[in-house]
């Protein structure tokens, strides 16, 4: 096997986030459609809050994969226009590892920490 370089990396995550976001979209619509065929026959369902829980939680999932796609798109276009791997807080080079484990990042490990853009587990 050849070994794998960004662009495949970064155009595997690109389609995984988009598959991602496309089971959401599909799932919000279901629940929407289900919780609007449920107001319709009981409007005091003991079920509803459980949906809208339910479907507040996709929006939020959604959402981040949203901005997981278009942080990835960025890191495509650094990419082409070979400033990939460079951070943005310090200019050093972001080390491989971090690449490899999340092929969007924009900063290398103490940027991301000062900025507190570590909002991902
Ligand atoms: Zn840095």
């Amino acid at each position: 096997m050849p070994p794998t370089t960004y662009a495949d990396l970064l155009a595997e995550r690109v389609a995984q986030a988009e598959a991602q976001r496309g089971e959401l979209v599909a799932a919000i619509e279901q629940m929407r459609l289900a919780r609007s065929l449920t107001f319709a026959d009981d409007e005091h369902d003991p079920e509803g809050s459980t949906v809208s829980l339910d479907q507040a939680r996709d929006v939020a999932l959604l959402v981040r994969a949203e901005q997981t796609l278009a942080e990835l798109r960025a890191a495509q276009q650094r990419l082409a226009a070979g400033t990939y791997g460079d951070c943005e807080g310090c200019g050093r080079a972001i080390p491989p590892e971090r690449l490899r484990a999340r092929p969007e990042a924009r900063l290398c490990v103490p940027c991301s920490a000062a900025s507190g853009t570590a909002r991902r587990p």
